[in-house]
């Protein structure tokens, strides 16, 4: 197949193997105008076949230990996801599954069970706020249009940017406040359930580590960031009955949301390999505690397909 022929000559696998690290948060059962970045099942099942034709898919932490032996396959690739959405279960891991290929599901543990993380506070509180204006500007965070999808999505964006980086709890804080505010129903399923969890491991999915309540781990003292990287992989371990051995920061920028310093913890607690969000594919040189991933944020098929092909031609 055409696809293959290049990723094959791009990516030759043994001592000069590349590892193309794709990189999903959610997979929406149809499209959600307030979450336009987010695929839908069906642009995500194009997105599935491709890399199932391109890529040798592996799991992570297959891939991870292969590519320091200098054994990967040609054109070898990994599926992840961040946080731990339960549309990773009911519909991304379905489509998954029909092309046959494998995946990787990174776990924030505080909000299985009906938690919510911060970010979707927010989104949810733009999505339920009534009227033409969301005024924030009591906690500091502007005014915001809210008069058509596209206004509410530019909002939420901005409070998110200033929020990011807010302390942790009061970040926290600030976020159930605004979505309390705007009468967002606490109960939601927008995470997994420790049943589902164990449900996609149990069907073979690969679960990794990423923190318990997903800190900006730069921004936490050494003592707190080891303990979240720890008691995360602990709880999951508790939970699947079965070892976990890889890591996602979160957020996962290097030198801004995390270091290499993160990285020997990862290691201290007994992960194999972590994963940023630096934009690349990895190299056999590669820290496999520092391990870039990638996804074309493309919605056609043909970009996604030269994006995925034209990273793998760059060298780190
Ligand atoms: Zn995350």
């Amino acid at each position: 197949m055409f696809w293959s022929l290049i990723s094959h000559r791009l990516a030759p696998g043994g001592r000069n193997g590349k590892l193309s690290i794709f990189i999903f948060h959610r997979v929406l059962p149809v499209a959600d105008p307030l979450l336009p970045f987010e695929p839908s099942a069906k642009q995500f099942a194009w997105m599935t076949r491709f890399i199932a034709r391109a890529f040798n898919v592996l799991p992570l932490g297959e891939a991870a230990r292969r590519l320091q032996e200098g054994s990967l396959p040609p054109a070898a690739a990994c599926i992840t996801f961040d946080d731990g959405y339960a549309d990773n279960l009911l519909v991304a891991w379905p489509i998954l599954k029909r092309y046959g290929v494998p995946a990787t599901f990174f776990i924030a543990t505080a909000f299985l069970e009906g938690g919510r993380m911060w970010n979707d506070d927010v989104i949810e509180a733009f999505r339920f706020a009534k009227g033409e204006e969301l005024d924030l500007d009591a906690c500091g965070l502007g005014r915001h249009q809210i008069s058509d999808a596209a206004a509410r999505v530019r909002g939420y964006e901005a409070v998110l940017g200033k929020l990011k980086y807010f302390e942790h709890f009061e970040r926290s804080a600030i976020a159930q406040q605004i979505a309390a505010r705007c009468a967002v129903p606490t109960a939601n399923e927008l995470m997994m359930t420790h049943r589902q969890l164990r449900t996609l491991a149990s069907e073979g999915a690969e679960i990794g580590g990423h923190t318990r309540t997903h800190p900006i781990l730069e921004k936490l003292d050494d003592t707190a960031a080891q303990e979240e990287i720890t008691v995360g992989k602990q709880e999951l371990e508790e939970l699947l009955g079965k070892p976990v051995q890889v890591f996602a920061y979160p957020n996962g920028v290097p030198g801004r949301d995390c270091s290499t310093r993160h990285g020997e913890m990862a290691h201290q607690a007994g992960f194999t390999a972590a994963v940023t969000t630096r934009q690349a594919c990895a190299t056999g040189a590669a820290d496999p505690f520092q391990l870039p991933r990638f996804t074309p944020w493309d919605r056609t098929p043909l970009r996604f397909a030269l994006r995925s092909l034209t990273t793998l031609a760059k060298t780190n």
